[in-house]
């Protein structure tokens, strides 16, 4: 008898138990139609302070895209290991084409007038640098040649018509943070992502609710510098809306 009264009650307490189970129900995803799209672009790389900024992203979990000078990269270890940190996070990061020579290292007249040579330029960068991808950047200009945006000023239109020629994005930036004669970011962490934020707000950006911030590797190199570059991205992250991405997923590329 006793044993039937505790079949009954662990009976009981199994049903009990049983109903109280939460019945699972998958959570709809759903996409933020608040969502704004933030593009780290780092230029000029493998340089001293490409280290920093790979390491502040890797910690704050934000994608970027490296701009790489191809010279850079195969000059020495050096660069090649930088190379290799980067291209090893494919997660988070990606490498795009900025040239081998930068404009002839920096001869940016004369790059721009041989159209034909600045060509091969980029297409030699690309044996090296192995990007895996069509997104480049000229040295030195803000030009833009998607399936969507075109801008290119006179000097630059004849190398960028080559570039589209040959199925090359061309990718400018919206804002830049920009260095001084020491290489040092000339705003504070705070006016810049202040700047991100009214971009967005007034629609400045060349596609609306994504911003291309450019800065260059070379400008984080000191730690008091690279300590600016992890608060720029620590405010813009308080922004719930704002998503970071890499610039392979930029709307209206050519494929
Ligand atoms: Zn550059």
């Amino acid at each position: 008898m006793i044993g039937y009264i505790i079949y009954i009650l662990a009976h009981f307490f199994t049903q009990i138990n049983a109903a109280e189970v939460p019945v699972f129900k998958p959570t709809p995803i759903q996409s933020d139609s608040l969502a704004k799209y933030v593009y780290l672009s780092f230029d000029d790389g493998p340089l001293p302070g490409t280290g920093n900024c790979v390491a502040i992203c890797e910690r704050q979990q934000v994608a970027a895209t490296f701009f790489e000078v191809a010279f850079h990269q195969s000059r020495n270890s050096f660069g090649r290991n930088l190379y290799k940190k980067i291209s090893s996070n494919k997660a988070l990061f990606e490498i795009a084409n900025h040239s081998y020579s930068h404009a002839f290292y920096g001869d940016y007249i004369n790059y721009y007038h041989q159209a034909d040579s600045a060509l091969q330029d980029f297409l030699k960068a690309e044996k090296i640098l192995q990007t895996n991808n069509n997104i480049t950047r000229l040295p030195g200009n803000n030009a833009w040649n998607t399936a969507k945006i075109k801008r290119a000023s006179g000097l630059v239109r004849p190398l960028v018509k080559k570039m589209d020629s040959v199925g090359l994005n061309v990718v400018g930036w919206d804002m830049e943070w920009r260095f001084n004669k020491s290489g040092r970011p000339i705003d504070a962490p705070e006016k810049i992502a202040a700047f991100a934020d009214s971009l967005f707000l007034h629609n400045k950006t060349k596609t609306k609710n994504h911003l291309v911030i450019l800065m260059h590797d070379h400008e984080f190199r000191a730690s008091a510098d690279s300590a600016k570059l992890a608060t720029m991205i620590a405010l813009l992250k308080r922004n719930p809306h704002y998503q970071f991405r890499k610039l392979t997923s930029y709307p209206g590329l050519k494929k």
